[in-house]
């Protein structure tokens, strides 16, 4: 008995993403049930078990009830009501949090909408709009990202698609003749229809990548992109393209640059090459390939989640961990409507 105190007395010092990752690691299965759910969100979520939501105040009671048996509380300094999973990505939509664990368990086998809406038994479009609000939630774990060591970096290219502008809108006119299917793009070398995308991939094999503009890499969008990402002390291998070295320089980083699938021996002895990041890529692409067609506007979500679940060394249970701390953390409302609305190439200004 004494042994079990001693681990409810160390579980009380956990912090919130630890209480997580030691919950989700127990649990065999991660469709808990809901009652365990609630319990749990109650004592992490709301601190000490009776800190508002809103306003951190510490005088909260609980107040009755949901019809599905959630616990409501009630802030007596701001007056507001919430239930543990208030104020993030899954409140107002009506399902249990455990259906959106069970979705991030999909997300983490790459399932395809289809799939995951059989799965989590929700309808493709709900699957749709939840992969989006939760890659929103997601995107703060990108901006945290920052590379180190050895760290190798490269551009890499998708074809334009305007998949998802069509339909239902009245402002959207199609910049060119439709193509059949996206990969019937004629024009040769890197062409407007091309979204130029740099990445990265350091020693851990942390990643980062985003879509910057279309056609050719420039030294302006490597710096839009990689300015601060990259530690001072990192070294950064690339291949001959000359706004790396432009970025190296404004950014103060040594550079080593390399033929494509070519080893440079340093002075230090080190051998560097761009083979890493030439594998992310692949990998990258594959991904891609698996969802048929990702609309451009959606892109850059995609390739959060990819670098989520592909690019780590994190275990599945840890991952998906990682994604429910987020987005349970995380004060964000994002509306349909907003996932909808969003312009079709982001990145041009
Ligand atoms: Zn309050």
């Amino acid at each position: 008995m004494s042994e079990l105190k001693e681990i409810f007395a160390s579980y009380k010092k956990l912090s919130f993403t630890d209480r997580i990752v030691f919950y989700t690691t127990l649990s065999s299965n991660i469709n808990v049930h809901d009652d365990n759910l609630q319990d749990f969100l109650v004592k992490t979520r709301i601190a000490g078990g009776n800190a508002c939501i809103y306003c951190e105040g510490s005088y909260v009671v609980k107040n009755g009830k949901h019809k599905d048996g959630v616990q409501r509380f009630l802030c007596r300094d701001c007056k507001k009501s919430f239930i543990p999973s208030s104020c993030s990505i899954t409140s107002g939509t009506r399902k249990n949090l455990s259906v959106w664990a069970q979705y991030l368990k999909c997300m983490s086998d790459k399932k395809t909408l289809k799939e995951t809406a059989e799965e989590c038994s929700i309808s493709v479009t709900t699957a749709f709009y939840w992969r989006h609000k939760i890659l929103d939630a997601l995107q703060e774990v990108t901006d945290r990202v920052y590379l180190d060591g050895v760290v190798e970096s490269d551009e890499t290219f998708f074809n334009v698609s305007y998949k998802g502008n069509h339909k239902k809108s009245r402002r959207f006119i199609m910049p060119r003749k439709a193509h059949k299917r996206g990969n019937d793009i004629h024009k040769k070398g890197l062409s407007s229809e091309k979204v130029c995308v740099p990445c990265a991939v350091d020693v851990e094999g942390i990643t980062f990548a985003r879509p910057v503009k279309l056609g050719k890499v420039s030294t302006e969008c490597l710096i839009d992109v990689f300015s601060g990402m990259v530690s001072p002390s990192a070294v950064l291998c690339t291949d001959k393209e000359r706004a790396y070295r432009i970025l190296a320089r404004n950014e103060d980083i040594r550079l080593i640059q390399t033929g494509t699938d070519k080893r440079t021996t340093s002075g230090d002895g080190i051998t560097y090459g761009i083979q890493c990041i030439n594998a992310y890529h692949r990998l990258l692409k594959n991904f891609i390939d698996r969802f048929h067609g990702v609309s451009t506007k959606h892109l850059e979500h995609y390739i959060i989640w990819n670098n989520l679940i592909t690019n780590n060394k994190r275990s599945k249970t840890e991952i998906i961990s990682l994604m429910f701390v987020q987005i349970l953390r995380r004060r964000l409302t994002v509306h349909n409507s907003d996932i909808s609305a969003r312009p079709p190439l982001s990145f041009v200004t």
